[in-house]
């Protein structure tokens, strides 16, 4: 006894549709809504939300490209947590704003393209369109105007609010807080190394020029973490101070006084955080 197949197969075709529309637009799937808004001599600020959820703090990675080129020169972590009125029309209350700090004259080029990308479960969902940027014209080639935004109100007056830190100041060395001064920057893959010919050139002369220190110098890869970086490692704080040619990517290099202390470390894979 076949039961009206014809229904059945419509039923399926729906489904596959619907499957298919939910693979083709991810983002939405993730419920992310967000854009860059403004970019000035000193940073990049935009929005990022989950409308499903507006307790769903959001991870945002920005990209800045030297303009006409494919690969990032530099990676910024921030959170869409930072509080802009501008906001509060659209997005129920205003708690979703991020600004990242940026030193445009670190970099050779003038040109610039900026991407931001919401990380979320491993993925990255693109917000909004990249925005072009000219640190010698100081503009920026889209206007922030913005869907979020009343018209009547000018784009440069864009305020960011920074709300009430509750890191506490005083608090004991062995809980470092996760405060909104820190960015997680994901998991590194962590090795020890010391001033020794078999680990580096053996002056103890770091690739900045100061005199390695223990508990304090720290190698990375200068795309991303550029010197004088403070990069959180368990309890200590390290200072970007050195480079190293095994040194690329998610990849950071301790400081240890003796060899033995540097072979001991191993190779251990554990979150860095960007101290601000
Ligand atoms: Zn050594």
């Amino acid at each position: 006894m076949m039961k009206n197949p014809i229904a059945k197969q419509v039923k399926h075709l729906i489904l596959c549709l619907i499957a298919i529309a939910l693979m083709a637009f991810p983002a939405s799937a993730a419920g992310v809504r967000g854009k860059i808004t403004s970019i000035d001599s000193g940073s990049i600020s935009g929005w990022a939300w989950n409308p499903d959820n507006t307790n769903d703090v959001q991870n945002v990675e920005i990209h800045i490209f030297q303009a006409g080129k494919a690969e990032p020169i530099q990676y910024l972590h921030v959170t869409a947590d930072k509080y802009r009125e501008d906001l509060v029309a659209d997005l129920k209350d205003g708690w979703h704003g991020f600004r990242a700090e940026v030193n445009w004259s670190q970099f050779n080029c003038s040109d610039f393209k900026v991407k931001a990308y919401v990380v979320k479960d491993g993925s990255y969902y693109l917000l909004g369109d990249a925005v072009s940027y000219s640190r010698t014209s100081g503009s920026s080639s889209k206007a922030p105007a913005s869907s979020v935004k009343p018209a009547a109100q000018p784009a440069a007056q864009v305020t960011m609010v920074q709300p009430p830190s509750s890191a506490p100041t005083g608090a004991s060395p062995q809980l470092v807080p996760i405060s909104n001064t820190e960015t997680p920057l994901g998991i590194f893959s962590i090795s020890g190394y010391c001033g020794c010919d078999a680990c580096g050139s053996g002056t103890g002369l770091t690739y900045s020029g100061v005199i390695a220190q223990a508990n304090h110098t720290i190698a990375a890869d200068l795309s991303i973490l550029p010197l004088g970086s403070k990069v959180r490692v368990g309890n200590v704080i390290y200072t970007v101070e050195d480079m190293g040619s095994g040194i690329q990517g998610k990849m950071l290099d301790i400081y240890y006084n003796s060899h033995e202390e540097a072979m001991a470390h191993g190779r251990t894979q554990q979150e860095a955080y960007l101290v601000q």
